[in-house]
């Protein structure tokens, strides 16, 4: 079996376009705030693949990026004031946070309602308790994912692999609403070959270039790699190349998981936007 490649570029592209037409309909500016602290160059890239991507789905976008050293009181003061401007409908503060900032206190100091990457303790308890609202971005792209191509989760065996708040939790709760049975690995877990032979889907969200490899994974599987890491060679995921041969759906990297994240992220902005306008009754799954 050669698995299908999922077109994560593709979907993507179809998603933003969903996202300018409801922009569109939606008659009245969405803005977008952003929050940047320190020089990692990722983050840089990332923030500014957020702010194209949502200046071409008509999307105003605000950015504020501070120096490393910045005092955790001055960025807490820029989110009270995002929090209270009216015309912001999304805060993003982009992880990690330089070591001395306390990142789950800065991170509960924006307004639920704002918070378009969904790791507010209030967004997370909502999408625990089965009414979604705001939800993070990568475990939703992955969701629509797998939506695009038919894999129908109900009663079927899915396997995350990693456990963080920002992926591997919310993944689990995702695929749990849709009915599959959730199995979560994390870097305790025993024998991770047993766990994924099992899966009819495994996520896998780690950070360990090739940690699943052909031998752990059921014929036919859908497997969507997460990970990224950078290597000399490029970005890599992490799943071995020679699952392509026994897998029935597949995800590259990169150009899968990845580009899907940033158009979720603005899907969540106009939903932020139109709930705030009261257009949207809360919870909405
Ligand atoms: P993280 O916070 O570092 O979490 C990694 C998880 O993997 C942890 O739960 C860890 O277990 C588990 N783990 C580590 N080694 C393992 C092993 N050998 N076997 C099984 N599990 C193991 O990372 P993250 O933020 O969730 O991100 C995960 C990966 O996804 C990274 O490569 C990141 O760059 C990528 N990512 C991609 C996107 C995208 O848009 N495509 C978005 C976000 C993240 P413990 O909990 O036991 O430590």
């Amino acid at each position: 079996m050669t698995a299908v490649r999922i077109d994560g570029r593709a979907l993507a592209e179809k998603v933003r376009a969903q996202v300018a037409e409801d922009v569109r309909a939606y008659g009245g500016p969405v803005c977008l705030a952003t929050i940047l602290v320190g020089d990692d160059p990722a983050s840089h890239t990332y923030v500014g693949s957020k702010h194209k991507a949502s200046q071409e789905a008509g999307i105003d976008s605000r950015d504020h990026r501070f120096p490393s050293d910045t005092a955790e009181a001055t960025v807490l003061e820029l989110i009270d004031e995002l929090n209270a401007d009216d015309a912001v409908d999304g805060i993003l503060v982009q992880l990690p946070l330089p070591d001395h900032m306390d990142e789950p206190k800065v991170l509960r100091a924006v307004d639920p309602d704002k918070d378009v990457d969904g790791f507010h303790v209030l967004n997370a308890g909502r999408l625990y308790l089965g009414e979604p609202f705001l939800v993070p971005a990568t475990p939703s792209g992955v969701m629509v994912m797998l939506e695009e191509h038919g894999v129908d989760l109900q009663g079927k065996e899915a396997v995350v692999i990693g456990r963080s708040e920002i992926v591997g939790k919310p993944m689990a709760m995702l695929l749990l609403l849709r009915h599959a049975t959730v199995t979560i690995c994390h870097s305790r877990t025993r024998d991770l070959a047993a766990e994924t032979l099992r899966a009819d889907v495994i996520v896998a969200a780690v950070g360990v270039p090739g940690l699943v490899r052909a031998e752990m994974v059921k014929e036919g599987a859908a497997v969507i790699d997460v990970g990224i890491t950078r290597t000399e060679a490029g970005l890599v995921g992490d799943v071995a190349p020679d699952v392509a041969a026994r897998a029935g759906l597949l995800t590259p990297v990169p150009g899968g998981v990845g580009p899907m994240t940033i158009a979720m992220l603005l899907t969540s902005t106009v939903r932020a936007a139109r709930y705030r306008r009261k257009e949207l009754a809360h919870p909405v799954t």
